[in-house]
């Protein structure tokens, strides 16, 4: 199975709402003027696409502050994107005609963060009143208007032990496939809180099994990994349910745009953050893991990532991939080649700026 490789740019900084874990340091949040460029976006969505990449995944900040935001979909789409990703913090996916107009103007995949299954847990994580009934508003619009919709959810103390709740309603009420449980990035203000938000590993991993098992029990379809910032050690049984820890292999490394314009490779962006033990290196997986992050040990030390001396069995859940056989299908239609990147055997369109 080919997968789409993802374009990611982060058109900027500021946000509408005020996340206690945000790993972005305070002092770079709602600076409006440090918003990536239009032309600078442009580029970057057009430097990855002749990389041949399937997916504009559009970052921040909150990508919605922008008023250009549907501009800079079209142009994405203009220039072949299959997939235009936008990821949000749902607020504004709350008003159904601006929903409507993302998905207008060719958006087809929408990640929002939810980080709690309850209005008291989502709403004091994220700093706005009324946040989780705005996200649930916005599920059910993306729903209506037929756009996927994928889940970021940031584990943290106030968070850890209700992922199966949380899981019960996205997958088990919206159907939702896929899903990021994101460990913490002790980065930014998630550090600066660390004593009220940290959580270790060994704390997390429980909650996750059991959230695991609810979605086996449950029959749920998972499209693709649901773990981030885990390593193999953490969860053995899990390694085929886990991204981002993993050298790859083969492939060139994703691109990933910064606010100014500054091109980086998203796994070689991870390396540079991580460290190993010396046991690792009596890990089976040693040459394939980049190891655990080092804000992570400035916080924990490293004893909690021990060597796995031979494979777990697997956890019985396996991704369905169902909306990569449906971009199969899409580009088939369309007479385009997954294997050519999505259609690039002609040259794409540089945009014009206007
Ligand atoms: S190489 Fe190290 S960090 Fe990676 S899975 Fe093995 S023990 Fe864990």
């Amino acid at each position: 199975m080919i997968k789409p490789r993802n374009c990611e740019v982060i058109l900027n900084y500021d946000c509408n709402a005020k996340c206690r874990f945000c790993y972005h340091p305070e002092a770079v949040l709602n600076q409006v003027a440090e918003r990536m460029p239009f032309a600078k976006a442009a580029e970057a969505l057009y430097k990855g696409r002749r990389e041949k990449c399937w997916v504009a995944y559009l970052i921040g900040g909150e990508i919605t502050m922008r008023p250009d935001l549907p501009k800079i979909v079209r142009i994405a789409r203009d220039m072949g994107y299959p997939y235009v990703q936008v990821m949000s913090n749902g607020l504004k996916l709350a008003d159904p005609a601006y929903a409507r107009e993302l998905v207008e103007a060719g958006a087809n995949i929408f990640r929002v963060s939810v980080h709690g299954p309850d209005a008291a847990t989502h709403d004091a994580l994220v700093g706005v009143p009324g946040a989780f009934k705005k996200v649930m508003k916005a599920f059910d619009n993306l729903t209506r208007l037929g756009a996927e919709i994928s889940v970021n959810h940031a584990l943290n103390k106030r968070n850890y032990k209700k992922l199966k709740p949380l899981l019960e309603i996205i997958s088990g009420r919206f159907g939702i496939e896929d899903f990021n449980v994101i460990f913490p990035h002790y980065n930014g203000m998630m550090a600066a809180r660390a004593s009220e938000l940290k959580v270790s590993v060994t704390q997390a991993v429980p909650y996750v099994r059991e959230a695991l098992a609810y979605l086996k029990d449950s029959g749920a379809a998972i499209e693709d990994t649901v773990l981030v910032n885990f390593t193999p050690c953490n969860l053995p049984e899990a390694v085929h349910l886990m991204a981002e820890w993993e050298r790859p292999a083969g492939t060139k490394d994703e691109p990933l745009f910064h606010i100014d314009g500054r091109e980086d490779r998203i796994h070689g962006l991870k390396e540079r953050l991580c460290l190993k033990n010396k046991g690792c290196e009596a890990c089976i997986y040693n040459a394939r893991c980049m190891g655990f992050e080092k804000w992570y040990s400035d916080l924990f030390g490293g004893s909690e990532f021990r060597p796995v001396r031979k494979p777990a069995v697997p956890f019985p859940l396996v991704p369905s991939h169902n909306r990569l056989k449906r971009a199969q299908v899409l580009l088939k239609k369309k007479g385009l080649r997954a294997d050519a990147g999505a259609g690039l055997a002609k040259p794409c369109r540089r945009p014009e700026l206007a």
